[in-house]
């Protein structure tokens, strides 16, 4: 076995797992053994035999990245087209009236997964949960990363159609919502059975809105006949909100409760009007609490939210509830540590308060939160025995420079930029900046065409007819 161990040697920095505080602590001046099996040994001297010797010295070793909630599919396409769009009388958002409008074609689906995958990676995101349709190119694209990846296809019964700008209904399609369910299981057992042993599989109702009570509770039991956990977007627009109460008279929060639904093994993506959130009506404050008996994790995504102007009020208020809040990225651009400095500042803004959130909190959250939210104590810690997953950061690099406390210098300032190479399974999957196992600059190159694609079909899927132009409106006039 000794001749599949390498070893980082002297490395500057650790950020190891200390298992009296059940918590990251900073290691300085030590060595780290692993192989493809986890780690072997973490801090101090390893004398023990190995194959190849990483030089450590002014470098700082991160535990990889857990990002619980994130979308390929169209979202990569999306760029650049509606950030400053929104439909004024759905709170701003542009969820239901735009991002709807876009179309992928299925040559590009995987192009479009390459890209967030190079992107996510780059970013230190070791484990991500992909929400998405089926494609056949998911599983093989995934396991090719060399990334640890869960797929959650989404399905539902209700699509979102938005008329004249005014309000959001839903057309009703049971059976189709059933047989998009049934094909999301196969996925899923195909993902947990992968020979690759990095992939699995998550249940995926894609909202709380658009599937009955009894396909949730449908989702939840299949979820947990086969041990795995589930993922919903719930609590995370008013419109969905509003929809909610005047149907059942219940928060998200509660309405998963009554069904059931909500318990440790599920994520609910964003979770943001809850209750005691000042946009809602309503006056009470239980949700929180009720996340927190339950065990429930929300998946914050702060950065496309924050870019529609709305914010989950606080991180540090859910925390400091019990509620187990992990990260996601959500869309683009698929920048795991500039989520973490956003899931920072909305926090300290949305709580009003410098207090209301810390560095080591954020780290929390991108790290042991999201593996807490997959049942695993095996990744987002670097400690003997957990899967070898892990970043190398250049503490050289400038925008590291100068050096008191490298984790604040890389989620304030330096992000991506410091990051040199990311390991999964012992196994690089990014050095120097560049992806290694996809073709990450041939995909980028058929984004483009892809867009323009998307861009042509505008008008065609708008129930309104506007142009293209008059949709995605370009942020300056043209001369
Ligand atoms: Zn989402």
């Amino acid at each position: 076995m000794a001749n599949d161990i390498h070893v980082i040697r002297n490395a500057s920095t650790i950020a190891g797992y200390d298992e009296n505080r059940q918590g990251h602590a900073y290691l300085s001046d030590g060595d780290i053994a692993f192989d493809a099996s986890g780690f072997i040994h973490v801090g101090g001297r390893y004398d023990g035999a190995f194959v190849r010797e990483i030089p450590g010295k002014d470098r700082m070793v991160l535990p990889g990245f857990v990002n619980v909630h994130c979308h390929s599919g169209e979202e990569p396409i999306s760029k650049g087209l509606f950030e400053d769009e929104g439909t004024a009388a759905l709170w701003g958002n542009a969820l239901y009236e735009y991002s709807d409008l876009i179309e992928i074609s299925d040559s590009a689906v995987e192009a479009s997964l390459t890209v967030m995958l190079g992107d996510l990676m780059r970013s230190g995101v070791t484990t991500l949960v992909d929400i998405a349709g089926p494609h056949d190119s998911w599983l093989p694209t995934l396991a090719r990363s060399g990334a640890r990846a869960y797929v959650a296809p989404g399905f539902r019964e209700a699509a979102w159609h938005v008329e004249d700008s005014r309000r959001l209904d839903l057309t009703w399609d049971k059976s189709r919502g059933y047989e998009a369910f049934a094909q999301a299981l196969e996925v899923v057992d195909a993902a947990g059975a992968h020979p690759s042993g990095r992939l699995g599989g998550i249940v995926s109702p894609s909202q709380v809105e658009t599937c009955s009570a009894e396909l949730l509770q449908a989702a939840a039991e299949a979820a947990r006949g086969r041990n795995v956990p589930i993922t919903v977007h719930a609590a995370q627009t008013m419109a969905e909100h509003e929809e909610l109460m005047r149907r059942t008279g219940l928060t998200a929060v509660q309405y998963l409760e009554e069904l059931g639904v909500l318990g440790e093994d599920l994520i609910i993506g964003h979770c943001i009007f809850v209750d005691g959130h000042s946009w809602t009506r309503q006056r009470t404050d239980i949700d929180l609490d009720l996340l927190a008996r339950r065990r429930a994790t929300v998946a914050h995504c702060p950065v496309t939210f924050s870019r529609s102007g709305m914010v989950l009020q606080s991180l540090g208020r859910y925390r400091r509830r019990g509620v187990n809040v992990a990260l996601g990225t959500d869309s683009y651009p698929f920048n795991m540590l500039e989520e973490m400095r956003q899931a920072m500042i909305c926090s300290r803004i949305a709580g009003r308060s410098v207090f209301d959130v810390g560095t080591a909190d954020v780290f929390e959250a991108a790290t042991l939160a999201g593996a807490r939210a997959l049942g695993r104590r095996d990744i987002g810690r670097i400690a003997p025995g957990a899967k070898a997953d892990f970043l190398m950061i250049d503490l050289n690099h400038a925008a590291m420079q100068p050096v008191y406390d490298p984790l604040r210098n890389l989620l304030h300032c330096a992000a991506e930029r410091a990051v040199e190479a990311v390991y999964v399974d012992g196994r690089p999957v990014v050095e120097g900046g560049k992806v290694l196992h996809l073709d990450y600059d041939g995909a980028l190159a058929e984004l483009q065409e892809a867009q323009d694609f998307a861009v042509r079909h505008l008008q065609a899927n708008d129930p309104a007819g506007r142009s293209g132009s008059l949709l995605a409106r370009r942020s300056l006039p043209v001369m």
